[in-house]
């Protein structure tokens, strides 16, 4: 067996991870002093401290066989990008000499014309800048030590995912800062936001992935009938992880830890072939880096495994899906969870104004939560019955939710079982988390000491969601900051404010089943957004109220914005396009030859069997060709229509435009002729159909 972990975990972890005690060992004191410094409270870097920790920096990665550095960074392709250089300087005795400056440390140059910038930078300023964010640990990649950069152009305009993220997680940080000290809490010094990005996947086998050309370009199928056995007996949920699979999770985890990521629980998942992996959180910003890190690496240890891993949000139709489940908190650096309920009525009110403060966010903000979460791949989720609607709303649980009605009526409400909340304005409540409050289909609910945002697709950097959350919550805790710093009665002025934030923000929450029509009908009459495409959500992307939102706190400018929507929109349009094509090439290259020649065969059986003469029965072959050439002619008119309106798709005039094009016309000609390919597949021998089916791939590994 191969690469299962024979050595101590905790001598392997964070091995190739270039970390604070690897730091302290090899820096000199004053330098590592300022480093960390640094990294705590996010100061500038001091060049002669660059210089020396580059120098351990290749030290330690040369030790560790690397032979060359990247900035490793994070453009709006949502995966991560490098460009490696080796250590190496010529020598005049024609030998080389082993080295890595401050300068190229900090700061790096690549050319960025070809990442995706939204008309942001004109092609002659090529010319794009990384710079190190020392908050992230660098590590070793195979032969390569990576450095966590941002990235941006030349003129300063933001490309990308990290830098607007630090940006919002320093808007939270100063907000939350002015809240605490209202509260005596003058002791706290910084405020991270924390996340765990729980992580679903598929694992299929190698073999059977390369027969696909449709998983091999789209990450996922486009054609495939219902297999006669799916996910309804319910064995595959938490249950045995087989041999492969297990082998392979082992070779993960031990890729993982040596790369300082705490990924602790595996389990397979509701779909056959599906599982999940779950890191413990940390802070958002190494928890966006670590997530990139697991989504590839669960790529790179499949390809060991003769696996295929599939990140895509619906490879499968008619399965489940896989998602990503953003667990969110905010915590101090004294080590308090700001989202823990106290057990005292003061440690109660500041956790019912952070509370208050996420409620309103969401709530005002909640199409640009939608947004976030908005692709191609995930449409195929949102709203389809195994994920949360495309309707945002927040989840409390009984025992919140009577608290904050009292609060807002300023009486004791006696409505949860066994809990009598006493509820005046001095006295508070004493809340006792019930853990069994948990409601699996709300797409943001509260656990106990955290959100879950549930409505996250499995191919997306967290980066986004949390960029918008942190920024909101931001926004409102600046805002009752504004009203507290200027009351006299502190208490009075507290009550007071939350009671008006909740009577006009308790539309938001909703406990009941978020699966049901029903509750469709009533958020509608709640007056909640219901956004079910990417294109629709994207149209309000840039709402004056977004814009300024994110200009307001120094996240993106107006342009930036503009740029994002852009991006969102072509990034959109393009992968339905490829998703078209490949369906097209596949049915004319592929199925359609398979349907010619069975049909030919069964043609072929009738006519020999006529032949015979007599009054042999013609009849299932007759029949059997008469559907096979039925169907194959639908197809075929199928593909010329789907063909046709294809054509059209590039006349729209705005990248709006051409986005709701692909999805109110193209989307369903590609829906049509799926239907009649998939009931071919279910006419068509087996030895003649061009790529595995369902039952072939869900079932294999
Ligand atoms: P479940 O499937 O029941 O939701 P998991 O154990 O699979 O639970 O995942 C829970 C995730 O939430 C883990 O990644 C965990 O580290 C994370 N988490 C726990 N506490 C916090 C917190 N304070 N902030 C952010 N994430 C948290
Ligand atoms: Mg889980």
């Amino acid at each position: 067996m191969q690469n299962i972990v024979k050595e101590n975990v905790a001598d392997i972890f964070g091995s190739k991870v270039f970390n604070s005690g690897v730091m302290r060992k090899r820096l000199p004191k004053h330098i590592y002093a300022s480093l960390l410094k640094t990294m705590k409270e996010d100061l500038p870097l001091e060049e002669n401290v660059a210089e020396v920790v580059a120098n351990a920096m290749m030290d330690w990665a040369l030790e560790q066989g690397a032979t060359h550095f990247t900035h490793w960074f994070q453009p709006m392709t949502g995966i991560t990008a490098e460009k490696h250089d080796a250590f190496i300087n010529p020598t005049e005795e024609g030998k080389v000499m082993m080295e890595f400056s401050g300068k190229e440390l900090v700061k790096g140059e690549p050319d960025a014309s070809s990442f995706p910038s939204g008309g942001l930078r004109a092609t002659f300023e090529a010319r794009g800048y990384t710079a190190w964010d020392p908050t992230s640990y660098a590590f070793i990649k195979g032969t390569t030590l990576c450095i966590p950069t941002i990235f941006c152009s030349y003129s300063g305009e933001v490309l990308d995912k990290k830098t607007p993220l630090l940006r919002s997680m320093e808007a939270l940080n100063h907000h939350a800062l002015r809240v605490l000290k209202l509260f005596g809490k003058t002791d706290v010094k910084k405020v991270t936001t924390t996340a765990g990005a729980e992580q679903e996947y598929f694992l299929i086998e190698r073999e059977m992935f390369k027969k696909r050309k449709d998983l091999i370009l789209t990450g996922r199928t486009l054609f495939g009938a219902k297999p006669p056995k799916g996910q309804e007996m319910e064995t595959h949920y938490f249950g045995r992880i087989r041999g492969r699979v297990s082998n392979y999770m082992a070779d993960l985890d031990k890729e993982l830890w040596m790369l300082g990521i705490a990924s602790k629980t595996r389990h397979n998942e509701v779909a056959p072939a599906q599982h999940e992996l779950a890191p413990i959180f940390t802070n958002t910003n190494v928890a966006t880096d670590n997530n990139q890190l697991i989504m590839e690496f669960m790529q790179r240890v499949a390809y060991r495994h003769d696996l295929a891993c599939l990140l895509h949000e619906k490879p499968f139709a008619g399965v489940n899906g896989s998602g990503k489940h953003n667990n969110f908190s905010i915590s101090t650096n004294t080590g308090e969870n700001l989202l823990n309920p106290g057990d005292n009525p003061a440690e109660n009110m500041q956790f019912l104004l952070f509370l208050c403060a996420i409620i309103e966010a969401v709530n005002t903000y909640s199409e640009m939560i939608r947004i976030n979460v908005a692709n191609a791949g995930n449409d195929h989720r949102l709203g389809a019955n195994e994920a949360p609607p495309a309707i945002v709303s927040i989840f409390l649980g009984e025992q919140l939710t009577a608290a904050l009605k009292s609060i807002e009526t300023g009486k004791p409400v006696k409505e949860a079982k066994d809990l009598v909340l006493e509820m005046g304005v001095s006295t508070l409540p004493k809340l006792i988390m019930d853990a069994t409050d948990r409601n699996r289909t709300s797409p943001f609910a509260f656990t106990g000491n955290r959100f879950e945002h549930r409505m996250l697709g499995s191919n997306q950097s967290i980066a986004g969601p949390n960029i918008t959350l942190n920024t909101i919550v931001a926004d409102v805790l600046g805002k009752f900051a504004d009203v507290l710093e200027k009351a006299d009665d502190f208490d009075a002025a507290l009550i007071e404010l939350l009671r008006k934030s909740v009577k006009e923000n308790k539309n938001i929450v909703f406990n009941g089943d978020n699966y049901t029509e029903e509750w469709v009908v009533e958020a509608k009459r709640r007056g909640l957004p219901n956004l079910r495409t990417t294109p629709e959500a994207l149209s309000h992307f840039t709402s004056e109220k977004n814009v300024k939102l994110f200009e307001r706190h120094n996240i993106f400018t107006p342009a930036e914005m503009d740029s994002r929507y852009e991006i969102h929109l072509e990034e959109y349009s393009k992968t339905i396009n490829i998703e078209a094509l490949t369906m097209i090439s596949l049915a004319k290259r592929e199925i359609s030859p398979a349907v010619v020649t069975y049909t030919k065969e069964v043609c072929d059986t009738l006519l020999a069997k006529k032949a015979c003469g007599g009054s042999i029965d013609l009849s299932a072959e007759e029949t059997l060709a008469e559907r096979l050439s039925k169907g194959f002619g639908d197809f075929i008119k199928s593909i010329d229509s789907l063909e046709e309106i294809l054509e059209g798709a590039q006349n729209g005039e705005t990248p709006q435009d051409e986005a709701n094009y692909y999805c109110t016309e193209v989307i369903p000609a590609m829906t049509a002729l799926r239907v009649i390919a998939d009931d071919l597949e279910t006419m068509v021998a087996e030895k003649y159909w061009p790529f595995p089916v369902y039952e072939d791939i869900l079932f294999y590994v």
